[in-house]
Parts: structure tokens; C-alpha cells; sequence
């Protein structure tokens, strides 16, 4: 078994077990660029707290591999050990982990401080010339825990850990995930449940709410250091603009448009798009109450404690929109500093606005696209995203599934009806999908390419597999019984989304009655 941070290799079968010590090791904290070199404005370093106990529920065997590390060493003791959080030896000093300190908004109001108050930064592991910072989720307590315990449930770190993979494989950016160790400590939330933490992987965990944190507390000096910290290690080539500061908020601005075409496109609902959850390098991060929608409603609200339907499907871009402009207004001490002093506010304001319009020239293009490509035209035509909405109308008016609407689209013939039960069977009403489906294949006869290039085409971008909500609770009922054959196998099925995987068609299908009043909270 083999660990390395500089060779591409990962054996598996090599006789010098790498030892969890060589692991451990490999985890460099004091890089001179790294977050943790911000300081102490920034972060509270402290250790972990152990759990009593801890077992390996689940690993990614493709997470671990792009980190460098045999995914096989999963399996000893040591490593549920060590990504517990429980201290094989004592911290020294500096290399304690580290929680770092940030605000936000929370459903539209200034929550002031938060910060990560149940995860905890252990430090980065550099493969294949690529650097990610490890985050223990549900570790114990830390200065920004408020009233929590620091604590995350079973239930919850395997629905973090398995869309955190699943994201990735439908090529979703996304913070991702090694592991999920659990322990029996109890923990109460509405009924008592065991507790679990998730090592999450990211380049960053840096979010909108960081910086609105310096902002709030006028701390002008730090909130430049942070944005220098980000702009050299993740925006490098904003340093060539006037304003780098600005060229960041441009950088955000558009990755975050994108990941909202991502996330409308695959039906996907975050449900808490608080500034703190939104990351500064544009990926999906926190999943709590999220979910894929079944049956496709526009207005479909994940999280039941979100009784305003404010992070709703359909109002997911308008969200991000609203938080860039919370980032926006965090940097403006930071922009301008090219103009002279007279007159530079107002220039300062006219070109954030400028640069959050940026939002919606790329958001509304992206999605199209997005759409033309889950329809499977290959041309652009006038009237395309007519087309489209009016089938998203369809398939909301009578909750025609998302996944399937648009996986089975591809079996249509171009030519005539013959094929096009699979999708017409999903609507109640066959009419309205009739008539859709005549102006579909009217489009469709502009096309050069053949049927089965086109359905080709349409498998690479409408997953046939995506985390349903009663799939991960299968998953979850048995790991509660200790039994975790059933994360494994829901992982491995979505790290081929794409794929027709026939021994696993009932993955695909539609949700069980005994799910339909299957409800997420934020709770976790
Ligand atoms: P979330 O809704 O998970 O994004 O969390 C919002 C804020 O509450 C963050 O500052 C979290 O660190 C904190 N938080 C959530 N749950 C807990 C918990 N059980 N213990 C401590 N802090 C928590
Ligand atoms: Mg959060």
C-alpha cells in the first residue's frame, strides 16, 4: 500500500504499507500560502474532540485516489481513528487543526458571527501537483459552536458524503468527500442518534460569509489579506486587471452563475443558499436539507424549515444573485483603488453594478445551452428556449419526473410517436405531452444528426442516476443497523450517472409510495 504526495502512483498490492503515521505526516499544515497562515483574526486553532469507539461507515475510493491515498488503508482501525478526529499522539502546537471564523446572512437577515462551529481544518495534502484542504465536519466543539454541540447525526454525513460524490460525477464542481467515520456517542437532535464526521476535501473552504465578516466588523486590513489569499492562490490572473478586487468579484460572479445553470439543470435544490454556505470558488458546498427533485415542481422547497420557500427551486439564481451582491458590498473597501479620491465612491458602485450584471449575461445563456443540450439539439435555433420551458411547464403542471422525463427523451424517434411511451406514460396529461412532443419532433427535423447520435449525446448530460431522496434513505435505515453495504453500493452507482448500469434499474426508477412524505429539515 502506497502513499505519496508527489508520485501518481496509488498501489495497492506494494508490500511497505504505508502506515497511518506516513499519512498523517503527508498532511502539510504550515505551507506559507495556506489559509492557516491568515492567522489568528482569521482562525481558532484547537484539537479535535474524540469520539468513543469510531468504525468506518463508508469511503470514496475516487476521492481518496485523487488525494494520493490507497483507498484500501480504509480498512484498518487506524484510519477511522484518525478521521475521528481522536489524537493518535499529542498536537504539536503547530500543527493543530484549525476552525476558522466567518458571518453571513441566513435566510435573508444579518446573522452576524458563525463560523465553523463543528468542523474543523486538519490541513492540505498535495497529489498529482493539486492541493486540498481536509475538513473534519462534526468534530466536536470549537469557539463558533454557539448553542450547537459540534456534533453532526449519521443520518446527515452520509447525505453530505454521498451527494458530495455524486455532484462530482454528474462534473457538478463541488466540494467532495473522503470518508465518513461514525461512533455510537449519542447525540440529540428531535430523538437521540448516533454521530458520524465527514472529512470533506476542497482547495478551499473559503465563503462569501468570510468576507462579509471583515466588512461587518470594519476590519479593512484582514479582509485584504483574505482577498489576497484568494485572488494569489485560486485568481492569480486578476492581479493583471485595474481593480484585481473587482476582477475577483467578476471571477465569482460567473462561476457562481454557472453552478446555478448546473443545479437548475439536474433538478437539483440546495436548501440553505445562506452567504455562509456559498463558496468563494463557486462550488456546491454544505448539503444539509438538499435534494433531487422526483416528480419536477418549480416552486419545490427541500427544506421543510424553510417556511417562506425562499431558496425554492425556481428561485435558487435569483438567491445567488442576491448573495454575490453581499460579497460585492463586503469588497467595496477593497475597489477603486486606482481612481483618485474624488468622485471614487460613485465609480466604485457603478462598477460592482456592472460586474453583478455579469450574473444574469451568463446565468440566462449557460442554462440555455444547458437545455438545448438535454433536448439534443446540436444547433441553435430561434425558439429553442421556448421549447424547453414549455416542456419544464408540462412536466411541472403534472409533476412529470425530472431524472426520467428527460433520460427517456432520448429514446424518442425523430419521425414519428412509436417510442415515446417512456416519457408520455410520466404525465397524467398524455395530451399536453402530445402536443410538446409534435413541436419537439417538428424541431428535431432541422437536425442533421441521426436518432441514436443524438441519444448518445443526450446520455453524457441527463443522469440517469442522481441521489433521490428515498435512495439515501435506504442507505441510512441500514446504516443505522450497522450495516453499510447499502452506502457503498448507492456510491457506486452514482459515480456512473451517465451509465446504463442494468443491475442497478431500480436505482433509476421512480420513488416508492412509502417516500412520499419522506421529509429533510435543516436539523443535522
Ligand atoms: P449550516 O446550517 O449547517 O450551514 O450551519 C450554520 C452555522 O451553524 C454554522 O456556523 C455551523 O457551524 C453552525 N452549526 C450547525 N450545526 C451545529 C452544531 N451541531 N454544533 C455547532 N455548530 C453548528
Ligand atoms: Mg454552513
Amino acid at each position: 500500500m502506497s502513499f505519496s504526495r508527489t508520485s501518481n502512483a496509488v498501489r495497492a498490492d506494494s508490500a511497505d504499507a504505508l502506515s497511518m503515521e506516513e499519512l498523517a505526516a503527508a498532511i502539510d499544515i504550515g505551507r506559507p500560502d495556506a489559509f492557516v497562515q491568515l492567522g489568528t483574526a482569521f482562525l481558532t486553532r484547537l484539537p479535535a474532540v474524540p469520539v468513543p469507539d469510531p468504525y468506518l461507515v463508508a469511503v470514496s475510493a475516487d476521492a481518496a485516489q485523487r488525494l494520493g491515498i490507497d483507498p484500501a488503508l480504509a480498512r484498518e482501525p487506524a484510519f477511522a481513528e484518525f478521521f475521528a478526529g481522536n489524537p493518535t499522539r499529542d498536537w504539536p502546537a503547530d500543527q493543530l487543526p484549525y476552525a476558522t471564523v466567518y458571518s453571513g446572512h441566513q435566510f435573508g437577515v444579518w446573522a452576524g458571527q458563525l463560523g465553523d462551529g463543528r468542523a474543523i481544518g486538519l490541513g492540505e495534502v498535495e497529489h498529482n501537483g493539486e492541493r486540498f484542504e481536509l475538513q473534519l465536519k462534526g468534530a466536536g466543539r470549537t469557539p463558533y459552536s454557539r448553542m450547537g454541540d459540534g456534533r453532526a447525526v449519521l443520518r446527515s454525513s452520509i447525505r453530505e458524503f454521498l451527494c458530495s460524490e455524486a455532484m462530482h460525477h454528474l462534473g457538478i464542481p463541488t466540494t467532495r468527500a473522503l470518508c465518513v467515520i461514525g461512533s455510537d456517542l449519542p447525540i440529540r437532535r428531535e430523538t437521540i442518534e448516533t454521530s458520524a464526521i465527514v472529512t470533506r476535501v476542497s482547495p478551499s473552504f473559503v465563503r462569501f460569509g468570510h468576507f462579509e465578516h471583515f466588512y461587518s466588523n470594519d476590519r479593512v486590513d484582514e479582509l485584504k489579506a483574505l482577498a489576497d489569499h484568494v485572488i494569489d492562490r485560486f485568481y492569480p490572473q486578476c492581479r493583471e486587471a485595474d481593480d484585481p478586487y473587482l476582477a475577483l468579484l467578476s471571477e465569482v460572479t460567473l462561476r457562481t452563475a454557472d453552478l446555478m445553470a448546473d443545479w437548475q439543470a439536474v433538478g437539483f435544490c440546495h436548501g440553505v443558499m445562506n452567504t455562509d454556505n456559498m463558496s468563494i470558488l463557486g462550488l456546491a458546498i454544505d448539503y444539509g436539507p438538499f435534494g433531487f427533485m422526483d416528480g419536477f415542481n418549480a416552486h419545490h422547497v427541500c427544506n421543510h424549515s424553510d417556511t417562506q420557500g425562499r431558496y425554492s427551486y425556481s428561485r435558487q439564481p435569483q438567491v445567488g444573485y442576491w448573495n454575490l451582491f453581499c460579497l460585492a458590498q463586503a469588497l467595496v473597501p477593497l475597489f477603486g483603488a486606482q481612481y483618485p479620491e474624488e468622485g471614487r465612491a460613485e465609480r466604485v458602485i457603478e462598477d460592482a453594478q456592472r460586474v453583478l450584471e455579469g450574473f444574469k449575461t451568463r446565468f440566462a445563456p449557460a442554462l440555455e445551452s444547458k437545455m438545448r443540450a438535454k433536448l439534443g439539439l446540436a444547433e441553435t435555433r430561434e425558439g429553442d428556449d421556448k421549447l424547453a420551458n414549455a416542456l419544464l411547464e408540462a412536466m411541472h403542471a403534472n409533476r412529470a419526473d425530472f431524472t426520467l422525463t428527460f433520460r427517456n427523451l432520448a429514446k424518442l424517434s425523430k419521425t414519428d410517436a412509436s417510442n415515446d411511451a417512456p416519457v408520455r406514460d410520466l404525465f397524467l396529461d398524455r395530451a399536453a405531452f402530445d402536443a410538446w412532443a409534435n413541436d419537439y419532433r417538428a424541431r428535431l427535423s432541422h437536425e442533421t444528426q441521426s436518432d441514436e447520435a443524438r441519444a448518445a449525446a443526450m446520455n453524457r448530460v441527463n443522469p440517469k442516476y442522481v441521489l433521490r431522496n428515498h435512495l439515501a434513505e435506504q442507505a441510512i435505515r441500514q446504516a443505522r443497523e450497522k450495516d453499510f453495504s447499502e452506502v457503498e453500493r448507492l456510491l457506486r452507482v452514482l459515480t456512473h450517472p451517465f451509465d446504463e448500469q442494468p443491475e442497478f434499474e431500480s436505482y433509476a426508477g421512480l420513488p416508492p409510495d412509502w417516500a412520499s412524505d419522506l421529509e429533510v429539515s435543516c436539523s443535522s
